[in-house]
């Protein structure tokens, strides 16, 4: 018989990005045939869990173990965002409200362009990170796993391709922003698809 695993995400370009990563076409893994792979649309009344947690790990469990004891689902959920060293780290677990509104992409991006004015391209490294976890239907946390990605933040946005912050993130080895790289690539290097490879490794545990 098989389960269902809800993606907790109402960002629809993660969660398109999220469901290539779970069985992605390159590698399709054994226990994808036990798992239906569903979005937050078939659950319209859900509520939105508040992302209260201090680092991206813990607001991962939040938002799995929220969604998962309002629906009765098994719900896999991330919490993602950027860490930039120039500036201490910011704006880490607020990456998608940097600028006020939530998930205002063009204001964070010109906030962050704008709060790295005058610092120098060595001094501009950043990461991407993101958590990953799983909670079953009683919101109990089963499975988690991290990844990261380094590049370097540049000084205007180039490229139109994915979301959020990739048109200003630099893969400095391919001279190219996440905007401007196809999504194939992205999904070799990105801090989801390293998060996302550990993750499939564990998923038939559970
Ligand atoms: P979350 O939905 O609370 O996890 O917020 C994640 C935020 O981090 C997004 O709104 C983006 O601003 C940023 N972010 C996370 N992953 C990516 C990515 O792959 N590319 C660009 N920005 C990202």
């Amino acid at each position: 018989m098989s389960k269902r695993l809800v993606i907790g995400s109402r960002n629809a370009k993660k969660v398109k990005e999220m469901k290539a990563l779970i069985v992605p076409d390159w590698a399709r893994p054994t226990w994808a045939d036990s798992w239906e792979i569903v979005g937050l649309d078939l659950f319209p009344n859900a509520p939105e869990p508040e992302e209260t947690g201090e680092t991206f790990a813990e607001n991962a469990r939040i938002k799995a173990s929220e969604f998962a004891k309002a629906l009765g689902e098994w719900v896999l959920a991330d919490d993602s965002g950027l860490t930039v060293d120039a500036l201490g780290g910011h704006p880490g677990v607020y990456s998608a409200r940097y600028a006020g509104s939530h998930g205002d992409d063009s204001a964070n991006n010109a906030k962050i362009l704008q709060e790295l004015f005058g610092v120098p391209s060595a001094d501009r490294g950043a990461a991407f990170v993101c958590q990953l976890a799983i909670a079953d239907p009683t919101g109990a946390i089963r499975l988690e796993a991290g990844g990261q990605c380094r590049g370097r933040i540049i000084d205007s946005l180039e490229g139109s391709h994915g979301f959020g912050y990739d048109p200003l993130f630099l893969i400095p080895e391919y001279h190219q922003t996440f905007g401007q790289l196809p999504a194939l690539v992205k999904h070799q290097l990105s801090h989801r698809c390293r998060a996302f490879e550990k993750l499939r490794r564990l998923m038939s545990h559970i």
